[in-house]
Order: C-alpha cells, then structure tokens, then sequence
C-alpha cells in the first residue's frame, strides 16, 4: 500500500500497489499517447483519508494525443451510479504524461476545476493522479483540487 500525503489539507491518500500495476498497465497500451481513466474509492468518517478501491480505463469515446488526452463520457455516469450504489463513489482522475514529468499543466488544472463544479460527479475537491515516465521508470504524482483553486500536491509518505 502507498499513502501520500499534504501539509494543507491533512488528507492521506491510500493506493493499493496493485492498483498502481494497474494504471500502469494502461499507459504501457498507449506507448506515446496519453490515456486516462478514472479513480473510485471512498473517504472515511473524518474525511481525511481517501482510499482508492478502483481503478477505470479510458471510456470508449476518449480521445487520445501525444500532449493531450481527453476522457470521453461514454457509460461512465451508468458505471458511477453502480458502484455508488456499493458505497463507492467517484473521487477523480488519472491520466498518463508519456516521455514527461508527472506534473500538472494548466490544461489539467482547468480540467479539474470543471470536473469540480460538475453535479454529475457530486465531487467538489476531486483528485488528480497523473503517471509519467523517466526513461524507464514510470512516476506517480497525486494533486487535490480544492474549490476551483491552484491544484495541491502530495507527498509520498
Ligand atoms: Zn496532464
């Protein structure tokens, strides 16, 4: 299990590794251009910490570039109405920097500052994991967008 954390908001953020096996998988698929899916888990009582239970690929009518990546809508409010059902519930996005750092542009922060005033996903400080590439290895960076403000970062911990 990975946690991260941030010093602003005191959210733990908890990511199974097998998980992130998972994502990883998704952006090896995609060689050079950048996919993207979503996160689904839940936060506990207090709401300090986030834990991710799953982990959606690219909806069908995504669409795929080598410095852009736009996530389709196709079946996903279907897909999040069931797993809410289940105590499940949308917490935000992923999506892959291929050859790049795994750093928010200002094309994510305005995505996320949309997806967070969005009714549809009931979720106004949603989360943002983006993976990059260093040569070989593959590099994980979380972000939280909280009231339509600048993205906060976290730290693995
Ligand atoms: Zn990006």
């Amino acid at each position: 299990m990975r946690t991260y954390t941030n010093e602003n908001n005191k959210i733990t953020i908890f990511f199974a590794e097998d998980l992130l096996s998972e994502v990883k998988e998704l952006c090896k698929e995609k060689g050079n251009l950048e996919t993207g899916g979503i996160l689904v888990g839940m936060y506990n009582l207090d709401l300090q910490s986030a834990i991710i239970t799953k982990v959606l690929g690219p909806p069908s009518d995504s669409k795929y570039g080598r410095t852009t990546f736009v996530r389709g809508t196709k079946g996903v409010k279907k897909t999040l109405d069931s797993f809410w059902k289940e105590g499940q519930y949308y917490l935000g996005e992923w999506h892959f920097h291929p050859n790049a750092l795994p750093i928010a542009s200002s094309q994510d922060i305005s995505q996320m500052n949309k997806i967070a005033k969005n009714v549809v996903y009931k979720c106004p400080e949603p989360l943002m994991l983006i993976i990059g590439q260093d040569y070989n290895d593959f590099l994980e960076t979380f972000y939280i967008s909280v009231y339509g403000n600048d993205l906060i970062e976290f730290i693995r911990s």
